[in-house]
């Protein structure tokens, strides 16, 4: 019997963004230079094949430092932390090696100097996720108020409204941004805020290169973690960019084959934490089960890379 058709449409750029790949070469260059083990303060980047392959390694995950051993040598993950933790680290006298993606760590440097400045910052972001918890944690406590949603930004009291700037977190969807920002400007006009959001390159083409791709499937698959802010984003992008069914993958292993049932395209991306294999294998995937024809569409030609810091050695015991 012949297999049934599938096109595939593969969006690029898709998967591992700069801050990724440059947290985890941070971890695999501790781990090259002083040896197992060596601590990271949560997952070095929502993904569980990559913190399982850190940890194969050598890597131990751990929530919070009172974890970490005396003497030991720690990774702060790419989301970036409170100011609290490195403080913390340093009264331990504990090494540490900050994955802090540059982007969230200029993201930072922004909230601080409006503070300076005696504003209050509105941060549009997720409740919870490290990235806003660590954004939050760069000033004082009620100095940052949240921003979850349209309506919240309806109904928010500020202190003084000539004293107000704006952030993001910097994986959230360009749409839903732009309209909490716009009622935002409406209701504060003097709010000031950077030229552009703060939601990254690789958020933006990741995105973009979903949108181009989207309205011509039946079907859009993301590959990436439950807990990834920017995969949970591409599904939410594409159903809004008009595909008529989205749903989150996290490994060919994990795929509810009958979503599959009667689509004639499947438009495939990748969320910024999740590795290229993970795309190959579900493309495999598909190919033991239908006769597929790939095509690849790229929106952006990606070429940003961070360079990692130097990593703290170890003195031998
Ligand atoms: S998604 Fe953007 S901000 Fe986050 S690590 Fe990647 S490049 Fe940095």
């Amino acid at each position: 019997m012949s297999r049934s058709e599938l096109t595939i449409l593969l969006a690029s750029p898709r998967g591992f963004c700069a801050g990724v790949e440059r947290a985890i070469e941070i971890v695999e260059q501790a781990l090259e230079q002083n040896g197992p083990p060596i601590y990271v303060r949560h997952e070095i980047v929502h993904n569980r094949y990559v913190v399982d392959a850190l940890r194969a390694k050598g890597a131990v995950f751990v929530e919070e430092l009172d974890e970490v051993p005396d003497g030991a040598l720690v990774v702060f993950s790419a989301h970036g932390v409170p100011k609290a933790v490195p403080a913390e680290a340093r009264r331990r006298n504990l090494l540490f090696a900050d994955a802090t993606c540059p982007l969230v760590s200029k993201v930072h440097r922004g909230v601080e100097q409006h503070y300076r400045r005696g504003r209050t910052v509105l941060l549009i972001g997720h409740s919870g996720h490290p990235e806003v918890v660590g954004t939050m944690g760069q000033l004082p406590r009620g100095a940052v108020i949240l921003v979850e949603t349209v309506a919240q930004a309806e109904t928010l009291s500020v202190p003084d409204e000539g004293k107000l700037a704006y952030a993001t977190q910097t994986t959230l969807s360009l749409r839903e941004t732009e309209s909490i920002l716009a009622v935002l400007k409406r209701r504060f006009p003097a709010i000031r805020g950077p030229r552009r959001e703060d939601i990254c390159y690789a958020t933006t083409n990741r995105q973009r290169a979903v949108e181009a791709i989207a309205p011509k499937a039946d079907l859009t698959l993301i590959i990436g973690a439950p807990n990834s802010s920017n995969s949970v984003r591409l599904v939410e992008v594409a159903k809004a960019a008009g595909c008529p069914a989205a749903a989150l993958v996290q490994s060919a292993a994990s795929m509810d084959w009958p979503l599959l049932e009667g689509v004639a395209t499947v438009a495939i991306s990748a969320g910024a934490s999740a590795p290229e294999q993970l795309v190959d294998e579900l493309i495999e995937a598909c190919r033991e089960r239908f006769a597929i024809d790939v095509h690849e569409v790229r929106v952006v030609q990606e070429d940003v890379a961070f360079k990692s810091p130097p990593i703290p050695m170890r003195h031998a015991s």
